[in-house]
């Protein structure tokens, strides 16, 4: 009995070590446990400070279109607190108008492919904003679509100075096409609309027409009236003789000085000498008092008239030449008039 009792003694002695022994254990474990939450806490916040703290938006969207994560940005773009955007469907925090013009990428996003996109929209305090999008789709484990991730930056100064930059750009398009004087196109303008038309109809085989026209004892004209009356003369024939010729694919250019030129593509010589006719009535209806021209008392042109379908072994010049030809023989003939030449194989 004495016995039986040392031994349970002994038992709950050792059984007292053991549980001491745990005790310390699971104190250890513990203390693990604190500093392993502790360290995924900062990592946490670490993590969301950075995701704050980026001028760009994030957000994790599910498959039925709402929010299930955003960051900082969302609040002050849209001016309202995190809780009341988690949760809410897109169209509901962007807006009707900016959901159809996303939904498309939204669609594609859910059906698995990743999106990368421009758009613009009207913030509710009426900003105009430009957002460059990603859409990443999020797959579970049996890789189906559980909604998409969502990276949004604002690209509004970089898309302004896009703009800008176009603008200048067709602006100074504009200074290099257009005569400064006459504001129709220039001499540069001229040749490389001339170079291409005559390329499109040595292809098509269609007829390409040419007009050039030059105006009659101009030199008299500025030696009587000055340059300036001069110079306001070939502006008011040029808008004119712009105005006169409709087609857009026409072009009325400054050949140079009082000489201009009529590129007329797909037009045969009928069509040519029709819009020369036109041509000549519209600048005698100007009437511009001219009193020391030997030709008339008013204003008049020369004009000469080419037409043709480029044959295989040949140029623009040829054109050029041709219609130059028969503006010598109109002012040859005496001025105020229109010639055909008849040299180049015409229609
Ligand atoms: P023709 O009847 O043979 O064509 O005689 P014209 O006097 O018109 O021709 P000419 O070639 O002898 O003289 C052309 C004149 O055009 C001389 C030039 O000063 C003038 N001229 C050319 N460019 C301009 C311009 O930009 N402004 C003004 N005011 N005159 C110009
Ligand atoms: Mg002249
Ligand atoms: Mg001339």
């Amino acid at each position: 009995m004495q016995q039986r009792l040392s031994e349970l003694k002994q038992q709950v002695n050792q059984l007292a070590v053991e549980l001491r022994q745990t005790k310390a254990l699971l104190k250890l474990e513990q203390q693990d446990r604190l500093q392993v939450e502790l360290a995924l806490r900062e990592c946490n916040d670490q993590l969301r400070q950075i995701l704050d703290s980026t001028d760009a938006g994030i957000a994790f969207v599910d498959a039925e279109r709402r929010y299930q994560f955003v960051n900082r940005f969302y609040e002050v773009r849209f001016n309202r607190s995190r809780d009341s955007i988690l949760g809410k469907y897109v169209w509901d925090v962007i807006g009707d108008d900016a959901y159809a013009i996303v939904k498309n990428y939204i669609d594609c996003a859910l059906a698995g492919e990743p999106q990368s996109f421009e758009f613009g929209m009207t913030y509710l305090n009426g900003d105009y904003a430009y957002l460059t999008s990603c859409l990443t789709p999020s797959l579970n484990s049996d890789q189906a679509v559980v909604g998409y991730y969502l990276f949004v930056f604002d690209s509004t100064v970089r898309r302004r100075l896009e703009l800008s930059l176009q603008a200048a750009n067709a602006e100074l398009e504009k200074l290099v096409t257009l005569d400064g004087l006459t504001q129709v196109a220039n001499r540069r303008k001229f040749d490389h609309y001339l170079a291409q038309e005559w390329r499109r109809a040595a292809r098509s085989q269609q007829p390409l027409s040419l007009i050039m026209f030059d105006i009659d004892a101009f030199k008299r004209y500025n030696d009587t009236y000055g340059h300036p009356a001069g110079d306001a003369c070939l502006v008011q024939i040029a808008q004119t003789v712009a105005a006169t010729v409709e087609r857009a694919t026409d072009l009325v250019a400054r050949y140079g000085g009082e000489e201009f030129a009529v590129v007329l593509p797909n037009t045969s010589l009928p069509g040519a000498v029709a819009i020369a006719e036109q041509i000549y009535h519209v600048v005698k209806a100007l009437a511009i008092p001219h009193e020391s021209s030997a030709v008339g008392s008013i204003i008049s042109i020369s004009l000469g008239i080419a037409s043709l379908v480029p044959p295989a072994a040949g140029a623009p010049e040829d054109l050029i030449a041709s219609a130059d030809r028969a503006l010598y023989a109109a002012k040859q003939q005496g001025r105020d008039r229109y010639v055909v030449d008849n040299a180049a194989g015409q229609r």
